[in-house]
């Protein structure tokens, strides 16, 4: 490796492991990775426990998560307080998370496409990225599928779930494969997910890891980056709390929370919320403006028979902008849960630096349920969760959904914040980088992380962002 790398990647998350894969292939670039988190060189150096996908590895004290104060919503005036979490860890969110991989829906696609003003982005551009990603372990040999990908997807949702047969005898429609190229927008069915036997199948362990014997590939754990190095127009490189490191290019991949904080703690944003956290303004630029989330409530059953799922959630009902989540795990002895979600929710919120501080966290304000049409949607689709719970075979006990005005007090998060750095065109007051993650107003720096979707996405953003990285890095490689 060079002293100087041609491209640092900040973050081996779930985007900066497939971005670092692609970028190295090419023997004639050095590529140098650095994750906050602990890193590994193998896959039998994980630590145990962490990539088994039937639990979610979210123990307080865990060492590879990283949380992050939030406002969900307001209750009766009062802020709706919640807490964030994120991996921080080789792989990010995805060696943490619940290892569902659906690709997004069309018409979301096309709405990401007119803040692009091309069809970068259409559901006919990324159906060969998302072909040539995957190994899909049931539908393979179908059209719009691949078996050759880095990531195994296979759907473990039992043929019995009384969920799928309670949907089916309400007459939503039977959908065995969501990642078909013309899935309907609403039905019932197995999800999808990104898994390797038993354990997640994350970006570190499927892209990052068998690409680190090549020489030109360095990865190092431990080392958060505090801000961007900016000299000349251009982003020169990173500083750490230790050092410099200088760079030909730099591709933020931190995340859609810590992309945009470290942009904001380098100067780049609104400048008066700059300057009102003691930052000097470097770049306008509306980072933080207009986050998105999947806003989610919740409805408790008691079960007579305890059966625990192989992922969080192996079943999925979509209703066109709402998903219904039978959650396979316990959430106390015996009692399970149906989340609903809003999957395109009317408005947005927002994110801002307080200090330049790195230890002091960012302020995420999510504005949830502010809209009266998202508060319908939410309602409508509790009303459908309690109904299917009425029909469920095994379910104790009746349950019923919550009245209007006690929504905001019991909201929670899919924690699946996104659109931090949108992607738009240069005329765009929204758009922070060009079509493909490129920064504009200062050259060399690339955002290839869940931070650049425009526009809110109907499924979970974990296959999207996949796609995403592979195709914001086969444009570096030009
Ligand atoms: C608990 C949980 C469950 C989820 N379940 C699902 C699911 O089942 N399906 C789905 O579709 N989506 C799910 N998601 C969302 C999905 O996993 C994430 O949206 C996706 O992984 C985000 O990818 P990313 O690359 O943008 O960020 P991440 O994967 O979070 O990666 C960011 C990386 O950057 C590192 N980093 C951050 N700041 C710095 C810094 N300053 N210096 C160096 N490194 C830094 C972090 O440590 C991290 O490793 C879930 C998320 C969570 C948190």
């Amino acid at each position: 490796m060079r002293p100087e790398p041609d491209t640092l990647v900040v973050g081996a998350g779930t985007a900066g492991c497939v971005v670092a894969a692609r970028l190295s292939a090419d023997p004639a670039r050095a590529v140098l990775v650095l994750e906050a988190g602990p890193v590994w060189a193998t896959p039998a150096q994980a630590p145990p426990g962490l990539l088994e996908a039937a639990t979610l590895p979210l123990d307080p004290a865990a060492p590879w998560l990283r949380h992050y104060p939030a406002v969900l919503g307001y209750a009766g005036g009062a802020p709706v307080a919640a807490t964030l979490v994120r991996g921080a860890v080789l792989g990010g969110s995805g060696a943490v998370n619940g290892a569902y991989f659906i690709r997004p829906p069309a018409p979301d696609l096309a709405a990401w496409c007119a803040r692009t003003g091309d069809d970068t982005w259409s559901a006919a551009a990324l159906a060969p990225t998302f072909a040539a990603l995957e190994h899909d372990l049931d539908f393979g040999a179908a059209p719009g599928h691949g078996t050759g990908g880095p990531i195994p997807v296979r759907r473990p949702a039992a043929p019995d779930d009384p969920f799928t047969a309670a949907a089916l005898a309400a007459g939503f429609p039977a959908v065995p494969d969501w990642n078909a190229p013309a899935a309907p927008a609403t039905g019932v069915g197995p999800v999808p997910c990104s898994l390797d036997g038993p354990l997640r199948a994350d970006t570190g362990s499927r892209y990052l890891l068998p690409a680190l014997s090549r020489p030109n590939l360095t990865l190092r754990g431990g080392t958060a980056v505090t801000r961007l190095l900016i000299e000349r127009g251009r982003v020169a490189g990173v500083c750490t709390e230790t050092e410099v490191i200088r760079a030909g290019r730099v591709v933020l991949c931190a995340g859609a929370i810590e992309s945009a904080a470290l942009l904001l703690r380098s100067g780049i944003g609104p400048p008066d919320e700059l300057r009102a956290a003691g930052i000097e303004p470097v770049l306008a630029a509306p980072v933080g403006r207009h986050c998105a989330d999947h806003p989610e409530i919740g409805l408790d059953y008691r079960v007579s028979a305890r059966r625990i799922g192989a992922v969080a959630l192996e079943t999925v009902l979509e209703l066109d902008g709402v998903e219904v989540r039978p959650y396979a795990l316990e959430f106390a002895p015996a009692v399970r849960r149906i989340g609903v979600a809003l999957m395109r929710p009317a408005t947005t919120g927002t994110l801002r630096v307080r200090a330049a501080d790195p230890r002091i966290p960012p302020v995420i304000e999510h504005n949830h349920l502010a809209s009266a049409v998202d508060r319908r949607h939410m309602l409508d689709g509790l009303d459908t969760a309690a109904e299917l719970l009425s029909r469920m075979a095994g379910v104790t006990g009746a349950v019923r959904p919550p009245a209007a005005a006690g929504l905001p007090g019991i909201l929670t998060t899919s924690q699946h914040l996104a659109g931090s750095c949108r992607m738009g065109t240069a005329g765009d007051d929204a758009a922070v980088v060009d079509r493909m993650g490129r920064l504009y107003g200062l050259d060399d720096l690339w955002i290839a992380d869940l931070s650049i979707v425009p526009v809110p996405l109907a499924r979970g953003p974990q296959a999207t962002v996949v796609a995403l990285a592979e195709r914001i890095a086969s444009g570096m490689r030009g």
